[in-house]
């Protein structure tokens, strides 16, 4: 019997939950092949890009294929990373060649050689130095001026957003040039403090921070405006001195150019952005630059927790409850959870900042698992809002607004001030109706509770549009049922508020801020320079909750929450608390006092009282009670298994047989039950079974959905029966028929 051959052992970006073995590539020897290696191989008809993740013996009587290449001389994952990654692959029960190419940069996943990771920057030369004072005002006469000292690309995107247009100008007149920045040209100047001094409590915090070393969660729970970036940066600057690196997420919305600025001049040291503005070159180079120990601090949104931090010193979380760190398809993976399991590895501190923590996270802070600092007062001489219930109740609305919001609109402009209308919904209106027969405009491809779902009325009623699918098409002249022309929107979305204040304020500009009228975030930062600090009107949705400072901000007025309080979700009241809490925390930052309305029909409900008297603890605690009696996280562990298919059967039958696999291992774990003394010591920990039932939304863009809830009370029992329930899905005939996925620690259930 020959010898069974060295193989490498691969993990392919494919959804199957296995590696697969290859010879190495003609000329290189198993041996020369490191674990974590990019490989490149044959797969089917494709070519794929893959991992090492072990050398090993080939398995009898398998057909071997040869690898093609060996694309880098050394492992781009290894260590910690490659660890915490197959901890991730077997948290998520996701294959870990997925898990691994979601890691990746785009780039780096598709088996493209490494990106030249130098720095470069730009400075005028000779002739631009002579030339730039008889310059014609303008965007390039700007950037010239910058360009008098020797400024890096990463400062550059900060400093002028936008740069690389103007620019341009300038290299056609050959007045700049490209200047590579060797580590002798990066001035590291000691932290600035800009002359903040901390107050008592930031100090307090600090202090604490700076106690606690090797892994060490923390949960910074500061009021808005009440510091937490200044002890972020001190944190920063004390890991920085001790010649660490710092990995700083932050949610989308918040990581502006406005942000990076402030990073940038209070470190002194250069700050790596990772985000979606970025292109694939860029994303890797940074990445690659975090790996070679040339990035220092890098802030980043959700993907940036996948970096290489060889030399880390300290993670920090802002905003940790944000709804931006959960991955939604693919890897669902959540950035927030997956920093606490790195920063164990890693055994460095870490800081989760928010004004309005997530429960599972304040749980986990009162049961002693993370040390809990409070930050109560704003920082400087900032005065809290004052926060108004307004009971709209039979009052007349005009586009939404009530009179008694409209003269406070009026009377904050007339003082000088800026003014925030928040509308949870974007568009023209909601609906299109026909006000002769009850007509409206609904989306072929989408439905809820049997019923399809409305199509949203957008370009002041010229479009509909379905927020479910994305689908479009142009408003009907008539009605498609009766003929007659009397078609109306329905109801308000931000669109028809911007056109109704813009009439009625037309003194001032009234700026619509939202996914439509803003995709980009540096458009955002645009519109609101547009602003500058003049009377003006912003009307959004929660893309202006955060993120941008809007010192000159007076008033908030809250619209249509209504919709919130009822919703059946059971994280639905903890989302609309902690929205309320953020826009109301952009009233009155600096040195104005603030003013937030809540327009409310229901203006005794207990979510809205509790959090406007007694604040967002109180409201926390009373949620935490409602989860712990009705079995929902954090006292109880879920999976969510969605399945998706054209007809409803196929999924329905999948589902089925995804149930029977629970029950099985159920009744072998109560004919089996381990001692558990968290459970009284003699109950069997099982898992509970909900459904399968039609998803909340049962059709989207044409598909019919549906989905099957597992939960458990000792996460130990859910992820042994899922075990057990994957590789019986995998191998499910129907499996490659439909699409369908396990979501972890779902946040919706939907
Ligand atoms: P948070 O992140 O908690 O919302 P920030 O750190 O952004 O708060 O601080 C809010 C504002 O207060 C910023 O303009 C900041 O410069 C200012 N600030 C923070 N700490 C102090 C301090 N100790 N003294 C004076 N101003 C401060
Ligand atoms: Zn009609
Ligand atoms: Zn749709």
């Amino acid at each position: 019997m020959p010898d069974r051959p060295a193989v490498l052992r691969v993990a392919l970006p494919v959804p199957l939950p296995r590696s697969f073995d290859y010879l190495p590539p003609e000329g290189v020897a198993v041996e020369q092949v490191a674990v974590g290696q990019r490989l490149r191989v044959p797969f089917g008809q494709r070519e794929l890009c893959g991992i090492v993740i072990e050398r090993g013996l080939a398995d009898q009587d398998v057909e071997l294929r040869t690898a093609l290449d060996l694309p880098d001389a050394r492992p781009l994952l290894s260590g910690e990373l490659l660890a915490s990654l197959r901890w991730l692959s077997a948290y998520l029960h996701a294959p870990l060649g997925e898990v691994l190419a979601t890691a990746l940069p785009a780039m780096l996943r598709r088996g493209e050689p490494l990106p030249d990771i130098a720095s470069y920057g730009w400075c005028l030369n000779e002739a631009g130095r002579t030339a730039w004072p008889a310059m014609r005002a303008g965007k390039p006469k700007q950037l010239a001026e910058t360009l008098q000292h020797l400024r890096d690309e990463e400062a550059l995107d900060a400093m002028c957003p936008g740069w690389r247009t103007p620019l341009r100008r300038l290299r056609e007149h050959g007045w700049v040039d490209r200047i590579e920045i060797t580590p002798e040209r990066v001035a590291v100047a000691p932290c600035a403090t800009a002359g903040i001094v901390l107050n008592d409590e930031q100090a307090q915090a600090i202090a604490a921070i700076r106690d606690r070393q090797g892994y060490a969660p923390t949960l910074l729970d500061g009021v808005t405006g009440s510091g937490k970036t200044e002890v972020y940066l001190q944190a920063i600057g004390d890991c920085l001195a001790r010649g660490k690196q710092a990995l700083v997420l932050v949610p989308e919305i918040g990581l502006t150019p406005q942000a990076l600025a402030r990073f940038r001049a209070r470190l002194g040291a250069p700050v790596h952005a990772l985000h979606s503005g970025l292109n694939d070159g860029e994303r890797a180079a940074v990445w690659l630059k975090a790996a070679a120990g040339q990035a220092r601090v890098i802030v980043g949104t959700r993907s940036a927790i996948f970096v290489p931090l060889p030399e880390a010193g300290l993670i920090v979380v802002d905003e940790e409850h944000d709804g931006s760190y959960k991955q939604f398809d693919g890897i669902r993976y959540h950035a927030r959870d997956f920093a606490l399991v790195r920063a164990r590895a890693l055994d460095v501190p870490i800081v989760l900042g928010s004004a309005t923590p997530a429960l599972e996270t304040l749980h986990n802070a009162r049961a002693g698992k993370f040390a809990h600092l409070r930050l109560k007062q704003r920082a400087g001489d900032a005065k809290p809002p004052l926060v108004r219930v307004q009971d709209v109740r039979k009052r007349p609305l005009r586009a939404g607004l009530s009179e008694e919001s409209l003269a406070a609109i009026r009377s904050a402009l007339d003082a000088g001030g800026q003014v925030l209308v928040f509308k949870n919904r974007r568009g023209y209106a909601p609906v299109l109706l026909c006000h002769d027969c009850g007509w409206s405009a609904h989306c072929s491809r989408c439905s809820m509770q049997d019923k399809p779902t409305a199509m949203t009325v957008h370009a002041h009623g010229r479009r509909l549009q379905c927020h479910h699918c994305g689908h479009r098409k142009p408003s009907p002249p008539a009605c498609p049922d009766c003929g007659g022309l009397a078609l109306q929107a329905q109801g308000n979305g931000t669109e028809r508020i911007e056109e109704d204040l813009a009439a009625r304020f037309d003194d001032v500009p009234v700026l619509r801020i939202d996914r439509g009228s803003t995709g980009h975030r540096d458009a955002l930062q645009r519109h609101l320079d547009t602003l500058g600090t003049r009377p003006g009107i912003l009307v959004g949705t929660q893309m202006l909750a955060k993120g941008h400072d809007l010192p000159n901000l007076t008033l908030v007025v809250v619209v249509g929450i209504d919709e919130g309080l009822f919703s059946a979700d059971f994280r639905s009241g903890e989302k609309l608390a902690q929205l309320l809490i953020q826009v109301a925390g952009r009233a009155g930052r600096a040195d104005k006092p603030g003013t937030v309305l809540l327009q409310t029909h229901h203006p005794e409900h207990p979510l809205l009282n509790t959090l406007v008297t007694c604040g967002y603890h109180a409201f926390a605690d009373a949620e935490l009670r409602l989860r712990e009696e009705a079995g929902f996280p954090p006292f109880a562990h879920l999976a969510l298994l969605r399945a998706e298919a054209k007809q409803a059967e196929p999924s329905l039958r999948f589902l089925q047989d995804a149930k029977a696999t629970c029950m099985a291992w159920n009744a072998h774990a109560e004919s089996n039950p381990h001692p558990n003394p968290s459970l009284g010591g003699r109950e069997a920990e099982i898992v509970a079974i909900d459904g399968p039932l039609p998803a909340p939304m049962p059709r989207r863009a044409g598909y019919v959905r549906a989905q099957l809830l597992l939960s458990a009370t000792s996460r130990k029992a859910l992820h042994a029966a899922l075990s057990t329930l994957m590789p019986a899905l995998y191998a499910h005939p129907d499996a490659r028929k439909l699409r369908w996925s396990l979501d972890v620690d779902p946040v919706d259930l939907y």
